[in-house]
């Protein structure tokens, strides 16, 4: 039984010894890997090294109804945005870091593809000499081989949101955990800036003469209670749509309103 055992032993040891020298003649002679041998070391020092994959955001509210008011993903995105953009230029260095990672990324994949195309497989008449083995089995072990020892920059980032509301007297505790993609909130910062860059913008549309010219056109009347200054009413030129939803400063979209009306209006809004 002991010798059938040591028999066992010996065989495995044997095989493993043999796969061992197998998959280093492999990476000795293969033309592939050794190609990627240069291409890492050529692309090792071009990619930022990222230590931090989560970003950890604590949101603590303090009533449970701003808890369950905010518990879903619109308002998670929205806080994640205020969180990121208090400490912007940190972030942005970040955010740059990712982006330059994604494509010095896709640069040496191409590379890759190129050696691959190149020179898989084209090692394995040298090979079989040093060591036998199938063309089908030298294929796969060199392919995998090359896989295991492709370079992986991070190329993204996670904010990982704990929300959550504990009661004063800490009797009952809620919390819930949102995971948004880094880039996705990047990109939703982006077209924040790009609305608030129209907002400044439109207001700066907003001249004395063109106000003049829309209290002209509608008779100095609000537009609404009919009423004049006459009336003792301040008249306010007021944006239809207005710019905060993408309205413009262009005359169809102006109206001449009362203060008490304009206030009505922005109330519903
Ligand atoms: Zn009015």
């Amino acid at each position: 039984m002991q010798t059938i055992l040591i028999l066992v032993i010996v065989f495995v040891l044997l095989v493993f010894i043999g796969y061992c020298i197998c998959i280093s003649t492999i990476k000795k002679h293969s033309t592939l890997y050794n190609e990627l041998l240069i291409i890492n070391n050529r692309y090792r020092p071009l990619f930022y090294t990222i230590n931090d994959k989560k970003i950890i955001v604590p949101y603590s509210c303090n009533s449970l109804q701003k808890f369950r008011n905010n518990n879903n993903a619109n308002s998670i995105t929205n806080y994640l945005c205020g969180y990121i953009r208090e400490q912007e230029p940190k972030w942005t260095d970040l955010y740059n870091e990712l982006e330059h990672n994604k494509i010095k990324l896709n640069e040496y994949f191409n590379e890759y593809d190129v050696a691959k195309y190149n020179f898989a497989g084209t090692s394995y008449s040298e090979i079989k000499r040093k060591f036998p083995m199938t063309v089908a089995w030298y294929k796969n072990r060199e392919e995998r081989i090359c896989t295991r020892k492709l370079l992986r920059p991070t190329v993204q980032v996670e904010i990982v949101c704990n929300i959550s509301y504990t009661s004063p007297k800490k009797k009952n505790h809620y919390a819930e955990r949102w995971t948004v993609g880094f880039d996705t909130i990047f990109a939703k910062i982006k077209t924040q800036k790009e609305v608030e860059l129209s907002v400044a913008y439109q207001r700066l549309l907003m001249t004395d003469s063109l106000r003049y010219d829309i209290l002209k056109r509608d008779n100095y009347r609000c537009r609404i209670c009919g009423k004049s200054s006459n009336d003792g009413v301040l008249l306010e030129v007021d944006h239809i749509t207005p710019v905060s939803k993408g309205g413009k400063t262009v005359e169809h979209n102006l109206q001449t309103l009362c203060r008490q009306c304009n206030q009505g209006k922005s109330a519903k809004m």
